[in-house]
């Protein structure tokens, strides 16, 4: 089992439940907008959320950003060691930060120490586009075993200055390597893993990359919390990785929808209803199972596991329970009532 750290008041690793992470792309500066965009994203099911910090006007928002939201904030800093020194006086709960590019052994013992003062924990975060150049000829390109090294050194570098308080994250845009160097790291070290499939690409294939990265990797054992990368609204994360979550049977963070492929025994039009379902449940927490079946002879039998379910017919459908037919309700009227069971519920 992983150690166990503490962002904020969320514990990752060490058996803790997979938690759910996401990335603002609003200016960090801009507090409002950013923290619009957090509070969005916590109704959603964002349990910790990074915001970049690439100068020092971002670090100094960081203390007016955590002031008004409720999930702990992680400051993302790539090379300048002084806004981490700043981003963990104004409170941040993280920092994701590679002590190997910020210089000097002082710069890195003065990050750990602050950090350490404050019970903030750091995240290595290698990222097959920003390999060092030795690794990349020494491996002839991004390897598994290039992004673990790395990863590895810039740990040490942590450690020589007696902090542990670490996670680690080796995110590349091939999924293979991706789930290779995971693995690799999952036999080499106890620090808990942030899970992530970098540059995945717009939401369907975005999500299918990330469903076999991470969700192949939780089914495993592996990994600690997760990130799913997007090219769309941040909050298109969160139900991606709770989509994941529930598929991979990791943990249920709403409900399970099953719905059948429809065949020709079909006699309405199922699909623009399981979406519209789809979209009604997506910030729904109850962990149940919901169904949308495309006949009302075998419906409500395939879907006998279903808490709740309709099956469509001609002119009006069924609503149903663990296989037994509820009521009869006209076409129209069937998704309501399916919200109507699922309130009760
Ligand atoms: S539930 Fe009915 S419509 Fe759906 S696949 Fe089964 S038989 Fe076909």
């Amino acid at each position: 089992m992983s150690k166990q750290i503490h962002v904020g008041p969320v514990a990752v690793g060490g058996g803790a439940p997979v938690s759910i992470q996401s990335m603002c792309n609003t200016p960090t500066q801009d507090v409002r907008a950013t923290v619009d965009q957090i509070l969005a994203l916590e109704k959603a099911g964002c349990q910790i959320i990074r915001v970049a910090v690439p100068d020092m006007d971002a670090a100094r928002a960081i203390s007016a950003i955590k002031a008004e939201i409720h999930i702990p904030l992680v400051a993302d800093i790539h090379f300048d060691y002084r806004l981490a020194l700043e981003c963990a006086a104004r409170g941040i709960d993280k920092i994701r930060i590679n002590p190997g590019n910020i210089g000097s052994h002082d710069r890195v013992r003065a990050v750990a120490d602050a950090c350490r003062e404050r019970g903030i924990p750091i995240r290595i975060g290698v990222n097959g586009g920003s390999l060092e150049k030795d690794l990349l000829a020494k491996y002839g390109g991004v390897t598994a075993e290039a992004l673990v090294e790395s990863a590895m050194g810039h740990v040490h570098l942590l450690e020589d200055c007696g902090f542990d308080h670490i996670c680690i994250s080796v995110k590349c845009s091939r999924v293979a390597v991706n789930m290779a160097a995971y693995q690799m790291l999952h036999e080499q070290t106890q620090y808990p893993l942030h899970l992530g499939v970098t540059e995945a690409g717009n939401p369907a294939m975005g999500e299918l990359k990330s469903a076999i990265g991470i969700g192949g990797l939780l089914c495993l054992g592996i990994g600690d919390t997760l990130r799913v990368s997007l090219t769309a609204d941040p909050v298109e994360e969160i139900y991606a990785a709770k989509r994941i979550l529930t598929a991979a049977g990791i943990r249920q963070t709403g409900p399970n929808l099953i719905s059948c492929p429809t065949c020709g025994r079909t006699k309405y039009d199922m699909i623009p209803i399981a979406r519209e379902v789809e979209r009604r449940l997506q910030n729904c927490t109850k962990p149940i199972t919901v169904a949308v079946m495309g006949c009302v002879v075998n419906g409500p039998g395939e879907a006998s596991a279903a808490d709740v379910g309709i099956a469509g017919g001609v002119g009006e459908g069924l609503v149903f329970s663990k296989g037994k037919i509820l009521y009869k309700v006209p076409q129209e009227r069937l998704v309501d009532a399916l919200m109507e069971e699922i309130d009760k519920l």
